[in-house]
This record gives structure tokens, sequence and C-alpha cells, in this order.
């Protein structure tokens, strides 16, 4: 592990699973901004767990969809906590529908948030790193990216997407010892998937599809996140599944 000290940027870490990097890069022993978009109450709580390690916490709540607010909040985490080391592009939301129903506006907004908003952070926060002269991005996809579901043109597009930004941006920062690698969750209990799974049912044909038989959990996802974060580094340009063997 890297014993200096690091900042890193998690989007979406009030709950589900970028709270889980968040408090799971927080006991590696880096200090944390906490962004979210709405849960206040929640992402206190994270920031509140944090201190509680030891380290330093800043909630920051910036809708990742808006450039501007993206930049004011880099520039308050960059002035607060003193740098920015570790990105983690969590934030996401999803909007269903086959591709003659979806409406424009979810299409936009699944869009504007889960690829956009790694953009936008980004775009803002490489320079950052390129000075620092070390970085490390890791953009969570999903396999609806890779394998595509009915009804995931809009969120699978998005995941997709996410993936050749994360090649290319590995090839454009891979010489300032920055490392950029896509995360590819499969199915977990989450208030995203929480429609999969509203009765046994849905659940147990879910879980047909996963080889180990049971939804991952958010700490399996985050200690992959805290391994490329601390520990992967000739690690670039991956793309790197956590799904029980869904892919297989
Ligand atoms: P979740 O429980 O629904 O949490 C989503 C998080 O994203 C929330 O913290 C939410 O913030 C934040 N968010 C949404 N829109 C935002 C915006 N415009 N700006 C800033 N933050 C925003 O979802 P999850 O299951 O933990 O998913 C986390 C990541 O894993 C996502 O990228 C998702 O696509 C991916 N993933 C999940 C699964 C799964 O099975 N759960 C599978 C594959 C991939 P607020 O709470 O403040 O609203």
């Amino acid at each position: 592990m890297d014993l200096e000290k690091k900042v890193a940027l998690v989007t979406g870490a009030a709950r589900g699973i970028g709270r889980a990097i968040a408090l799971d890069l927080a006991g590696q022993g880096a200090d944390i901004a906490v962004n979210y978009r709405s849960r206040e109450d929640a992402a206190n709580e994270v920031a509140e767990k944090i201190r509680e390690m030891g380290r330093q916490a800043l909630p920051v709540r910036a809708d990742v969809g808006d450039e501007e607010k993206v930049k004011a909040m880099v520039d308050r985490v960059d002035g607060q906590l003193g740098g920015i080391d570790i990105l983690v592009n969590n934030a996401a939301l999803h909007r269903g529908g086959r591709v003659q129903n979806i409406a424009l506006e979810d299409w936009d907004l699944v869009l504007n948030t889960a690829l956009k908003g790694a953009f936008h952070c980004c775009r803002h926060i490489i320079p950052i790193m390129i000075e620092r002269k070390w970085g490390r991005v890791i953009n969570i996809s999903s396999f609806a990216g890779l394998r595509g579901f009915p009804g995931d043109t809009a969120y699978g597009s998005a995941k997709a997407g996410l993936i050749g930004f994360t090649k290319s941006l590995a090839k454009e920062v891979a010489k300032k010892n920055i490392t950029v690698n896509a995360v590819v969750p499969g199915f977990l209990k989450t208030d995203m998937t929480a429609p999969l799974f509203n009765t046994e049912d849905k659940l147990k044909s879910e879980l047909t599809r996963i080889p180990m038989g049971r939804p991952g959990e958010p700490y399996e996802i985050a200690e992959l996140v805290s391994f490329l974060a601390f520990k992967g580094s000739y690690i670039t340009g991956a793309v790197i599944p956590v799904d029980g063997g869904m892919g297989m």
C-alpha cells in the first residue's frame, strides 16, 4: 500500500456501492470527498463513519451531470482536502424502457449522469492529477454495458460508453503515472436493483443467471476499487468484472 496520504473523491457515495467504496478507501487510509446529489442525511452519516476511522471526510453536493456544479465541487475538495488523487466515477441512475418507448428525458438523464458525469469529473480532476504526477481513476460500469438487456438501451449505452471512455482516457494519461480502469459489477441488491428482487420469483430468476448463485455485496466491489487505487500500479485500461461468474 502507498502510505502517502491520498485524497479520494467518490461520486454517489451516500448509499449503495458508492458508500461501500468510500468506507473501504477510508479504511485503507484515504481522506474522502463524499459526493451526493440528494441524500444529505446519508452523506453526513458516511462522513461521520469516515471521521471515526481517523480520516478526513467532506460531504459535497453536486449533480455530476452539471459541469458548473462539478467544477465547484472539485475546487472545494481540492482546496479543503489538499488535492485529489483518486476519482471513483460511481454515480448513476437507471431508467428502463424499450427503444420505441423510453422518454427522451430519461435517455438524456441516464447518459448525462453515468457517462457525461464521469467526463465532467475527469475533465476537472485529471489536470490536478497531472500536476501531482499520480492519479487513479476507477469507473463503475455494469454488466448491462457488456452484454445488454432488453429495456436497457439507455443504461447499457451509458455503461458501454464508460468502457470506451476508460480505454481512450487510459491511453491519454498513461505516461503521466495515472491509471484508468473500469470495474464491471454483475448483480447486487441495492436501491437501484430493488425492482428486480421485489418478489421471491423475480429474485430467483435473477439468481439463475449467476453461477455463484447469489448477488454480490457492495464491499466486494469496494475491495477491487481499493486494490486498483492503492496497489494496481501496472494495471490500466482494464475492464474487470466482479459478477459471481455471470460473464463466463
Ligand atoms: P444506488 O443505490 O441507486 O446509488 C446511486 C448513487 O448515485 C446514489 O448515491 C445517488 O445519489 C447517486 N447519483 C445519482 N444521480 C446522481 C447525480 N446526477 N449526481 C451525483 N450523484 C448521483 O445504486 P448502486 O446500485 O449503488 O450503483 C452504484 C454504481 O454501480 C452505479 O454506477 C451502477 O450503475 C453500478 N452498478 C450497480 C449494479 C447493481 O446490481 N446494483 C450492477 C452493475 C453496476 P443520492 O443518493 O444523493 O441521490
